[in-house]
């Protein structure tokens, strides 16, 4: 098959104080594979909204074609939005049809990757918010030595009830999942395996999918997308994480085109804080509490980056300290801050190349030859996010800010 590009883009940058007037939670399309078939790496709350939300210029994504998911972890700020994105994309059943278990697994129309409790979770949403789909999904499980594997049983009956109280007993529009369990060395190779297996391509899938643990606050991973035949472009998209370190040997050899590392907190010098409103708090002391909330600073980013050679580095999950800026006025004091922050992992990366910090609906494109690309679009119309029409003239400090920056970070 002719090599394509390979596509990233980010439907939502927030960490988990988010989401804000500026940035959604985490989300990010990714568009690697032919037969326009595209996948996801986490469903926060909104995600469907934020497909609608694409800026209007340029070519959009359609959320219907997604057909894999990959949840780094389950802290709300990251799932919350599967259970709405699995009613948008599944279809509703025929009206006045009652729905009803089979006995002969379909084949899933969505397959969503991700650790232990994953099941259980999208499973129970489902049954307690009475939703039933057109179309099946199932939860592939990466679990690890010492896990439980959470059962996927048929009720007694085939009729459906909510059966909310045995957890065990798959939703009406679930066909069981795979329990993928960690190889010797800790990690999960290829698991969606051959993409021929549970879809209707009769071709081998054109990249590979492995997994590896990462540290946080939570159970969490890390995916890493590898390109199989004569080209080998691999992308690493990190979880949340303070130490990515247990995952590196999945990373390199060969070395990733791109990173997408998060970095929650950073410590801004005056310099760069024309408002006073974030300079003075220590450096020190703010990696120190980043770490002990799981979370990364950019020089920890650019850091990791430069451990596994990445030729392109993005951050992502960014604190509500930093709102995203609303123009595209480079002297605005939101992009004074937003360069600090990518100078920062630059810096410690030492690549020579500049780190890229996202925002909602950034795109990066990878081509078959050469190096990362990104176009970064303003989403239209929504409010808070202003298009060139309706932008304030100069940024104002306002109340939401104040908040974000007073509050703790959380998932
Ligand atoms: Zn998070
Ligand atoms: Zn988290």
């Amino acid at each position: 098959m002719a090599r394509r590009q390979m596509s990233l883009m980010f439907l939502g940058t927030a960490s988990g104080g988010g989401p804000s007037d500026t940035r959604n939670c985490s989300s990010l399309i990714c568009d690697f594979v032919a037969h326009d078939d595209l996948w996801l790496v986490d469903c926060a709350e909104g995600t469907i909204r934020q497909f609608a939300n694409q800026p209007q210029q340029g070519f959009r994504y359609k959320a219907h074609r997604v057909n894999k998911m990959f949840i780094t972890h389950l802290h709300a700020d990251h799932i919350m939005g599967i259970v709405p994105f699995l009613r948008g994309v599944l279809g509703i059943p025929e009206a006045g049809a009652t729905p009803a278990y089979s006995s002969i697994p379909t084949t899933p129309k969505l397959e969503i990757y991700g650790p232990a409790g994953l099941r259980t979770f999208v499973r129970q949403i489902m049954k307690m918010t009475f939703t039933s789909t057109a179309e099946t999904y199932a939860v592939h499980e990466l679990l690890h030595t010492g896990d439980v594997a959470t059962p996927c049983d048929l009720p007694e009956s085939p009729k459906f009830d909510q059966n909310i109280s045995d957890q065990n007993v798959m939703h009406v529009s679930e066909t069981p999942g795979t329990d993928i369990w960690a190889d010797k060395d800790g990690f999960w190779r290829e698991i969606t395996g051959d993409m021929g297996k549970n879809s209707n391509h009769s071709e081998r899938s054109e990249v590979l999918v492995d997994a590896g643990p990462i540290q946080h606050r939570a159970p969490c991973l890390g995916y890493v997308f590898r390109e199989t035949g004569p080209s080998t472009r691999k992308v690493v998209i990190l979880g949340d994480t303070h130490d990515p370190s247990e995952i590196a040997p999945l990373c390199m050899n060969p070395s990733p085109v791109l990173l997408i590392h998060e970095a929650t907190d950073a410590p801004i010098p005056s310099n760069a804080d024309s408002e006073g409103r974030i300079s003075k708090r220590d450096p020190a002391e703010v990696q120190r509490k980043a770490i002990l909330r799981g979370h990364s600073t950019p020089g920890m980013a650019g850091a990791f980056a430069k451990e596994i050679d990445a030729s392109a580095l993005v951050l992502n999950h960014i604190g509500g300290r930093f709102p995203a800026p609303n123009s595209k006025n480079p002297n605005e004091p939101r992009a004074t801050i937003m360069r600090e922050i990518e100078r920062q992992a630059t810096e410690a990366w030492g690549a020579g190349r500049p780190a890229v910090a996202a925002t909602d609906f950034l795109r990066v494109d990878i081509p078959v030859l050469g190096i990362a690309t990104y176009s970064r679009m303003q989403q239209q119309g929504s409010a808070g996010y202003h298009g060139q029409q309706n932008r304030r003239p100069q940024y104002e400090p306002r109340a939401a800010d104040t908040r974000h920056s007073q509050q703790p970070y959380q998932g």
